[in-house]
């Protein structure tokens, strides 16, 4: 697709010009692309590396054009906390804490790490609310409109029952408006979330996430018709504002820039974490003797522990003990009865989980080795009947080749032309 100065080639569509490539310019001001001719562009990055691909995408009233380069990046020097001793390796508890942190998401505070910290994705500012329900209502009172005149014209007989009356110029840009606002605050989020990500992954060698379930805690409360749900409204509002704050997105953001940038990412399972006490490690239904008790976890925002009296912020504490959780599933940390416990609610160590990604990825190449031999075999099959039937055509009438199976024919051939046609 591209040469060795770096210029972008695309293959174009036609297929004219298939087997030529076209030229694009990457300039600093402006690309030129095929057919659309030289556009004026403001580039956000630097080139490094090869260019691989380009891609031209529209979103919220605006093009953008992302190209991929194929760039080598040194192994990720991953930052533990195992230091050298003599002979003996030795886990150095300062380096455990100032290198792990766990992440705790909500939607009153989204990320709340293990320090108290708090990052929240940014909202709509409160003039982009005003703006987008004064569009919105806008947009629908013409679209109103359009439907009165549309069913006007139809009496007069003006309009074919199957014709629709166009949206008006000034409806047309309301909701380009519209769409370029929506725009405007997802790139916002999304840059917050990146930046988030990013400082997060480059300082740590260790960040605990809750292996959220994002299904189920935006799960409909409509329910079924025999069983209305209640609060309907409320959860979906709650939904919304779920999806807005883009946890999975978030995640999978960790777990790239954790690859890259060194440092491991520990899936805690969810459930109890906002329950047990991050001081004493422990939850009234652990012992017999508390049983009866109420967990800590007292409202939105407080935890008070019923068996140690600690009090402090339900997220933060939440937020430790996942941080707690993935100190044991990555081995900084040995504690077999948590370790036993989190198994038990589905956690996978941080090995098994590395181990099972590299056995997929095996896996993934060894289908990609396969179905490429595949390929090739059909290929080497299909040149191998052409040329049994062009020996078939050729032979002479009475050669009496022609009487012989297209198998044996074929035996014949391979018998002929040896390993160089066998696939
Ligand atoms: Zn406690």
């Amino acid at each position: 697709m591209f040469d060795e100065s770096g210029d972008v080639k695309l293959d174009a569509d036609d297929k004219e010009v298939w087997k030529e490539h076209v030229l694009i310019d990457l300039g600093q001001d402006t690309i030129d692309l095929p057919k659309i001719g030289k556009v004026r562009w403001s580039r956000h990055r630097p080139m490094e590396g090869k260019p691989r691909s380009i891609t031209l995408t529209l979103e919220g009233g605006q093009y953008y054009v992302s190209v991929t380069y194929e760039v080598e990046v040194p192994d990720p020097v991953f930052l533990t906390p195992f230091v050298a001793e003599g002979d003996a390796i030795r886990v150095d508890a300062d380096l455990v804490h100032y290198l792990s942190d766990g992440l705790d998401f909500g939607v009153i505070r989204n990320w709340c790490d293990a320090r108290g910290g708090v990052f929240d994705v940014p909202e709509r500012r409160p003039g982009e609310d005003i703006r987008k329900l004064r569009l919105e209502r806008g947009s629908g009172r013409q679209e109103e409109a359009r439907k009165e005149r549309e069913k006007e014209a139809r009496e007069r007989g003006l309009l074919p029952a199957d014709q629709r009356l166009p949206q008006s110029k000034r409806q047309m840009r309301r909701r380009k408006n519209l769409a370029a606002l929506a725009g405007r605050v997802k790139r916002r989020n999304r840059d917050a979330i990146h930046k988030f990500t990013t400082k997060k992954a480059k300082s740590h060698g260790l960040i605990g996430l809750e292996g959220l379930r994002i299904k189920n805690m935006t799960a409909s409360a409509a329910g079924t018709a025999e069983d209305p749900g209640t609060n309907v409204a409320a959860k979906a509002a709650l939904n919304r504002e779920i999806l807005g704050a883009s946890p999975g997105f978030t995640k999978t953001l960790f777990r790239y820039k954790g690859d890259r940038f060194g440092c491991l990412v520990a899936l805690v399972p969810p459930a109890y974490t906002s329950q047990y006490c991050s001081k004493c490690r422990r939850h009234p239904k652990d012992d017999a003797a508390t049983r009866h008790l109420d967990h800590g976890r007292l409202s939105q925002a407080d935890f008070v522990c019923p068996l140690c009296g600690h009090a402090m912020n339900a997220d933060h504490n939440a937020a430790i003990n996942i941080r707690y959780g993935a100190l044991v599933l990555a081995g900084w940390l040995e504690d077999t009865e948590t370790l036993e416990r989190l198994r038990r609610l589905g956690a996978r160590t941080v090995a098994e989980e590395k181990a099972e990604k590299a056995e997929k990825a095996g896996k993934l190449a060894a289908r990609k080795a396969k179905a490429a031999a595949t390929k090739a075999t059909t290929l080497a099959r299909k040149r191998l009947e052409k040329k049994t039937r062009i020996l078939l055509g050729k032979a002479p009438e009475d050669s009496g080749i022609s009487a012989v199976s297209p198998r044996s024919a074929q035996a014949a051939i391979r018998e002929v032309e040896g390993a160089s046609i066998r696939p």
